[in-house]
């Protein structure tokens, strides 16, 4: 059985889903594929998701243009009116919203919500859902791709968008050799309730063991904290009783919101970098993990995702008189409006990962010099913070 499309997206993750509904609504059609179903998950209100996502002012402007952020329960998000920074030793920077001239700084929403709000777009935008279904071959012509499915089943697309995430087997498939590279830390991942409400503001350690400790507010007096740690530390800190692991991340955050109590016990995600000498290959566009992996100091990687999704869109979009969706030059256009965008923040936050890991002589101290800077120069604050937001 063989089906045509315009575009195969294979992986539904929040950037597959975004991508198909962003293409589909452009005039293409889309078939969407993944290993997974491709479902609403059902949501417990009384329960909170350990994944949360920090999403920005500009990711949340596209998500509302296809249709998705205004299906958001408002009692499920809380905007970051402000973020107060601390370095190993001492010093400190902060961002704030209304300094920057903007609603939040990012949005805090939970990983399954925004499923919630992206699937029902899927179905009525008419993307043709194909999952769970496993791939098996991936096949080049001149004139597109065509992916084969383990029960047999053929797609064949005249551009596949490989949106399968940092182990990529779209990319492998096509022949791109690149593989993450491990940062030798785990993030640890899990939700508080809180003594003291949080005020809208999220809070970041970087640790003198080159760690990186990030307190997120969620609605109400919660936070859910990502703690990215060295691996044998991670690990220690999963294992404890949540009393114990409330303690010591209450105590790792100086106290700043008095008691914690978990509310969503800890998940662990190693984290990798990854760095591609080209997102493209013939007839393949690479969005989201697939394309670039990213530390979550910054909270950037679906926003990354989101990003290139809006952008293919945009480009075949506007092709114009080049009625071919996975013509080079617009495979090529697309390429070329990521480039920076990806370079830039994949700079930001893997130089600051490192830096802050460094043990050297003198880069402490010199770190902590920087950040301070940075902090009593408000337009290089605002330099700073210009990508993250858009
Ligand atoms: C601890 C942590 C915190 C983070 N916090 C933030 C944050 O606050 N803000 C932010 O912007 N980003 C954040 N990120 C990054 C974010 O999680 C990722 O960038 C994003 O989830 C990547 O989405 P993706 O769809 O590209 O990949 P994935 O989420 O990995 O999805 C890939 C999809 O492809 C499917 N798939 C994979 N392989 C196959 C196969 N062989 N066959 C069929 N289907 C396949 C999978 O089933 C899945 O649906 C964080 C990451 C971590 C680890």
């Amino acid at each position: 059985m063989l089906r045509t499309c315009d575009v195969l997206v294979a992986g539904a993750g929040l950037p597959g889903l975004a991508a198909a509904v962003a293409l589909a609504r452009s005039g293409l059609s889309v078939v969407l594929a993944d290993r997974s179903p491709v479902a609403v998950p059902p949501i417990d209100p009384e329960t909170w998701d350990a994944r949360v996502y920090a999403i920005s002012p500009g990711s949340a402007a596209f998500l509302s243009a296809i249709g998705a952020w205004q299906a958001l329960p408002e009692d499920r998000m809380t905007a970051v009116e402000a973020m107060a920074i601390e370095g190993d030793r001492g010093a400190d920077l902060g961002f704030d919203a209304y300094d920057l001239g903007e609603r939040a700084l990012a949005w805090i929403v939970e990983e399954r919500e925004l499923r919630a709000a992206l699937v029902p777009q899927v179905h009525s935008t008419g993307v043709e859902v194909v999952a769970p279904a496993a791939f098996a071959s991936l096949d080049w012509t001149p004139g597109g791709g065509t992916l084969t499915l383990e029960d047999g089943r053929r797609i064949s697309a005249r551009l596949v968008v490989g949106a399968d995430g940092l182990s990529s087997w779209v990319r492998a498939a096509a022949g791109m050799a690149s593989e993450p590279v491990p940062y030798a830390q785990t993030a640890v991942v899990a939700n508080f309730a809180c003594e003291r409400p949080h005020r809208g503001v999220a809070r970041q350690w970087f640790r003198p063991d080159g760690g990186v400790l990030a307190w997120l507010p969620l609605p109400g007096n919660r936070i859910s904290i990502v703690w990215s740690a060295p691996s044998a530390q991670a690990d220690d800190l999963a294992r404890l009783s949540h009393e114990a692991l409330a303690s010591r991340v209450s105590e790792a955050g100086s106290h700043a919101l008095g008691r914690l109590d978990v509310v969503t016990p800890p998940a662990r995600f190693p984290l990798r970098f990854l760095r591609l000498p080209s997102v493209i290959a013939h007839r393949l566009a690479l969005v989201g993990d697939a394309a670039h992996g990213v530390h979550p100091l910054a909270g950037q990687g679906v926003n990354l995702g989101f990003g290139d999704a809006q952008a293919l869109a945009a480009v075949l979009g506007a092709r114009g008189p080049v009625a071919d969706p996975g013509a080079p030059i617009l495979v090529e256009r697309y390429a070329r409006q990521r480039a920076v965008p990806v370079l830039a923040m994949q700079g930001v936050t893997d130089g600051l990962a490192r830096l802050f890991a460094s043990t050297l002589p003198g880069v402490p101290l010199l770190r902590n010099l920087g950040l301070s800077a940075v902090s009593k120069l408000p337009p290089v604050r605002h330099a700073l913070a210009r990508p993250a937001l858009r």
